[in-house]
């Protein structure tokens, strides 16, 4: 062979390597072919062993495929099913901080995400404080295309993201746009005011409008305000997405609100963390929600698969404490004598969370001599009452950090997720392991929520069907968003499509060690492109934002 002989073979040698042969691709009729995995199409019809085609971001072909694909997938002894929804994601600032990554998502198989509880991804401005709009932590360009819900769609779909995206309008980020963190009624032109900020939102492409009703402004709404925000959105098809009014089973007329709300304003309910606001009273926060769908009114719920929460450090302080935001909250935790009616407020006083017991709350804030204990614990410690060492700890952070507490047992986890209305909801945020700015404790749901539920609960303890479970972890979220052409495996739909392993699949992060993305993930392919890879993450950003029907286009 002489030199140009070698250096002909080598170069085609490369080609071949590269996939960059030219007869090869004029070949392939399909740019992904899924070969040979038991297809659970996500309407929980029995799943059979089957090929799915792909072209573009579309499937275009399912069952017997036989034209060749520029990537073919063996899928042999795998799962192929639409992709998870994950129905309560808390990642948006994440996404923005961190150019749309988000790995610990991908590795649980979730192609989409919701934004929103009392706040949401815009509106920002008015007379708002902190959140997004006072983040340092992202980039001006974002906060300043925050501005609206749209604008903020806009750009983190021109940055890229690994999943799709969609979006509730926060009503209490709507109320502190208008009046602030005032415990008080609107005014008629205040409510009006808030009423056009939620029908920009529907036009901007939201799906409905969300609450967090532990949190303020959202606390000092009543029911009434709440529907007639809600009804805004009803009109377009919106649904009302709520953290209601209790937390760990603490008042089932909380629950009832929340219903009376889609009920006055027309719009579909939809619980978040069903687990954490049922808590350890579940049978009779489900026979609420029971009673009222076999009433006729469509109401849904999301779960986590963890028997601890998150939540705000200083969610804990009573809401009249909290009125007029950080800063007022700060000065009275320094004051004596607000400081005693306080430490009296915090288990008798809306949002009740501390009732959950100090020894059910960890802390979660930079200061690494405290971070990581029980209040309990600190308090021992410190030899004081725990409500002083809490408001301590919430003075000394500046209202900064988080706690990760209590909300129920197993058994009443469970069965929340048996019910067929129930979807997932990490309430968390798709990560990476290796950021340097991960929060001071990592709750194992923004690794393994999904995952958990497949391999604890369906695999092992066979609680559902596998047809059943990808059933309510695909195709429910978006009969309930009412988002068309995604959820489940058909021809024409976008390629939102996970493969996994049954035997393996589960959430390896734990409490103790939570710093472990999910196993048994080999492809997800997000509108036809792969952000896992042969079980690894491929860093593509093929998401886009889903909007709602009320959108109008930019
Ligand atoms: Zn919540």
């Amino acid at each position: 062979m002489t030199t140009r002989q070698v250096g002909l073979a080598a170069a085609v040698v490369a080609a071949l390597a590269f996939g960059g042969c030219a007869g090869s691709q004029t070949q392939a009729e399909y740019d992904v072919v899924i070969r040979g995995g038991t297809l659970l199409d996500g309407t929980g019809a029995p799943g059979r062993v089957g090929d799915l085609a792909i072209r573009g971001d579309r499937v275009v072909a399912l069952g017997q495929v036989n034209g060749a694909g520029k990537l073919t997938i063996d899928a042999t002894g795998l799962m192929v099913a639409p992709g998870f929804v994950d129905m309560h994601a808390h990642s948006d600032p994440w996404r923005l901080r961190h150019a749309g990554h988000g790995p610990s998502f991908a590795y649980q198989g979730i192609t989409t995400e919701l934004f929103g509880e009392y706040g949401s991804p815009g509106p920002l401005g008015g007379k708002m404080q902190g959140g997004l709009s006072e983040d340092e932590t992202i980039s001006k360009e974002a906060r300043d295309q925050c501005r609206t819900l749209g604008g903020c769609l806009k750009f983190m779909e021109s940055q890229g993201s690994s999943a799709n995206f969609a979006s509730y309008v926060g009503s209490g980020a709507v109320r502190a746009y208008v009046m602030g963190y005032v415990d008080r009624a609107p005014t008629t032109e205040e409510l009006d005011q808030m009423r056009g900020l939620v029908r920009q939102a529907m036009h901007e492409g939201a799906v409905g409008v969300s609450s967090g009703m532990s949190y303020v402004p959202n606390i000092y709404m009543s029911t009434d305000e709440l529907a007639a925000l809600v009804r805004e959105a009803a009109a377009f098809g919106g649904i009302y997405a709520t953290h209601a009014r209790t937390m760990n089973g603490t008042d089932p007329n909380a629950v009832r609100e929340a219903i009376d709300v889609g009920r006055k304003a027309g719009a579909d309910v939809h619980f978040h963390h069903l687990n954490s606001t049922a808590g350890p009273k579940a049978g009779e926060f489900l026979a609420i929600i029971d009673s009222a769908r076999s009433g006729g009114m469509n109401v849904t719920g999301n779960s986590y698969t963890y028997t601890w929460g998150i939540t705000p450090l200083s969610a804990y302080i009573p809401a009249w404490a909290q009125e007029g935001g950080r800063e007022a909250m700060l000065k009275r935790l320094a004051d004596p004598s607000e400081r005693r009616r306080i430490a009296k407020g915090f288990v008798s006083e809306p949002p009740y969370l501390a009732n959950v017991g100090w020894h059910h709350v960890r802390l979660g804030v930079s200061d690494k001599a405290v971070n990581g204990k029980l209040v309990s614990e600190l308090a021992a410690d410190r030899r004081q009452p725990p409500e002083e060492v809490f408001m301590d700890v919430v003075l000394a952070a500046k209202g900064e950090g988080m706690v990760i507490d209590w909300n129920n047992e197993e058994e009443t986890l469970r069965q929340v997720l048996q019910k067929p209305y129930v979807a997932a909801g990490t309430d968390g945020s798709a990560l990476a392991l290796d950021w340097q700015d991960l929060p001071p404790l990592i709750h194992p749901r923004h690794m393994g929520t999904i995952p958990r539920w497949l391999g604890t609960y369906v695999r092992d303890e066979k609680m559902t069907s596998w047809e059943e479970a990808v059933r309510r972890l695909a195709a429910l979220p978006f009969e309930i968003l009412k988002i068309p052409q995604r959820g489940t495996l058909r021809v024409g739909n976008f390629a939102d499509v996970v493969i996994f392993d049954a035997k393996t699949i589960d959430g390896r992060a734990t409490f103790e060690q939570p710093n472990h993305y999910a196993v048994g993930m080999r492809y997800v392919l997000v509108n036809g492109v792969p952000v896992i890879k042969d079980g690894k993450y491929t860093a593509a950003l093929p998401g886009r934002a889903l909007r709602g029907a009320g959108y109008q286009g930019s």
